[in-house]
């Protein structure tokens, strides 16, 4: 730290994200991207022509990339935000709508970028427990006075809330924002994007990293009343007005013209992911029914950290977090199946 690092961020404590390593070759089952390439569409669309015309500006209003997700959402443009990843659609979310002594709300375990946000914008954080089970119960989360934060389906949990769950928490609290992260809604949770049409405190955020195969792209959006979304334009535009590139702009379109391949994949994933619950539970292992592209387990014979470093030796990543209630446990990325049954294969000669 420099002496020049103003005292408001002398107590940061920064996002630690999965390991990108590039000394050998991994199989990387750590940050649940998609094993499989963008759509074949999208790589074209990124012509040399689109590259060409990186000398102009991106269009700072997302305006085509914006008619085509209210479309697809059943609303107007003035209901969309368009983000740098949902990691800054989210960073936005924390920035806007949260009040510096009242704070924020959010699980105790959930997405790890939440209290750093928290921290960042010098919020006071309100940690809600997980149930023992890891479930997130609704009515934890009434009469709180508080911004509400939180992942559906969760992470690393994998578990998910019905749309019902959502409503009721929304519904207990008209006066407060309620973001609901959906990073992961795409591999069998329910959205509740719909609710957004009825209620003007809730904000969903979404993600084309890991559903649509674009995590570095850097595209993620949000759908909410459109007074939230001006709010969230307000602060954008304080920002930096051309947040997303164009070649980003220009994949997210096409993507979007190519749902059909992405649903295929992702219902490959949901396979690929019930197929290797059921092997692991074979070994022996515990794991969690899962509604997202990866899976939390814990091996019988092995801490979370003996497992981590075990497989990273036999050349294949997952997550591991050292933490209370999850250092029993990896996170494992749903891979391509011939990933899982290499993982599958690795796992029983390390537990042998
Ligand atoms: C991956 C992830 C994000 C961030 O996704 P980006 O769009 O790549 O920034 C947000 N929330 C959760 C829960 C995630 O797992």
């Amino acid at each position: 730290m420099s002496r020049f690092l103003s005292s408001r961020f002398s107590g940061l404590e920064p996002y630690v994200p999965g390991e990108q390593p590039r000394d050998r070759r991994y199989i990387k089952l750590n940050t649940n991207e998609s094993p499989y390439p963008p759509a074949p569409q999208v790589i074209e669309a990124i012509s040399a022509a689109e590259v060409a015309d990186l000398r102009l500006y991106s269009d700072p209003a997302c305006t085509s990339l914006k008619r085509k997700l209210a479309q697809k959402f059943g609303m107007s443009p003035e209901n969309i935000f368009v983000g740098n990843g949902s990691d800054e659609v989210l960073s936005f979310i924390f920035m806007a709508f949260c009040d510096e002594k009242t704070g924020v709300s959010y699980p105790d375990i959930s997405y790890g970028f939440y209290p750093v946000y928290a921290n960042l914008y010098g919020l006071a954080s309100n940690v809600v427990p997980l149930r023992e089970d890891f479930t997130l119960a609704p009515e934890d989360y009434s009469n709180l006075n508080t911004t509400i934060v939180f992942a559906n389906p969760n992470a690393p949990t994998g578990m998910c809330l019905s749309v019902e769950d959502v409503e009721r928490i929304v519904r207990a609290n008209p006066d407060n924002v309620v973001a609901v992260d959906e990073a992961y809604v795409d591999f069998g949770g329910e959205s509740c994007a719909e609710l957004t049409k009825r209620y003007d405190n809730l904000i969903v955020t979404r993600t084309f990293s890991k559903s649509h195969s674009l995590a570095g792209a850097r595209l993620g959006f949000a759908v909410a009343d459109s007074k939230l979304i001006g709010d969230l334009e307000r602060l954008r535009n304080s920002n930096n007005p051309y947040n997303v590139n164009s070649l980003t702009l220009k994949a997210g379109e096409v993507a979007l013209e190519a749902q059909d391949y992405y649903d295929n994949n992702n219902a490959t994933i949901i396979q690929t992911r019930d197929y290797f619950t059921s092997e692991l539970r074979k070994l022996g292992f515990s794991v969690l029914d899962s509604k997202t592209n990866f899976v939390f387990a814990g091996c019988p014979k092995l801490s979370g950290e003996e497992l981590y470093l075990g497989l990273k030796a036999r050349g294949i990543l997952v997550r591991f977090f050292k933490r209370p209630r999850l250092d029993g446990c990896v996170r494992i990325t749903i891979g391509s199946r011939e990933q899982m049954d290499a993982l599958l294969k690795e796992i029983k000669e390390l537990i042998l």
